[in-house]
Parts: structure tokens; sequence; C-alpha cells
């Protein structure tokens, strides 16, 4: 079946993958419901990784202050 593949965090169409079927999304499809598997956009991508590079350059990942 196809699946419509969205950003997760922006919601952006990002096209569709063929994969197989599984009860969840045949319910989905039985109520009339867009099936969509989830990825990131370039984006999206770039932002979360600016975030985690910033948090790092402040030293948010080590405890021992
Ligand atoms: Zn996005």
């Amino acid at each position: 079946m196809i699946y419509q593949i969205r950003c997760s965090y922006c919601g952006c169409y990002m096209g569709e993958k063929e994969a197989p079927a599984n009860k969840f999304a045949l319910m989905m499809i039985e109520h009339g419901l867009t099936v969509e598997s989830h990825s990131i956009c370039e984006q999206c991508k770039q932002h979360v990784l600016n975030d985690i590079m910033s948090y790092a350059d402040k030293g948010g990942f080590y405890d021992d202050k």
C-alpha cells in the first residue's frame, strides 16, 4: 500500500512510499484517514542540528559545572 510521507516537525508533504499494509494502517483507511509515515525535511533537519550544536557549544551536554 501507499503511505504519504510527512515531516514530523513542520508537517510538510515529502512524497509517498510503497510499504506493506498493517492492521493499524488498514483501520485508518477504514475510518477515512490518510495513512502517513513520518520523516524529517531538509529544513527541519538543519534547524534541529543547529539547535543541538548550539546547545553542545554552551556545554549543555555536560553536568559537571
Ligand atoms: Zn519540516
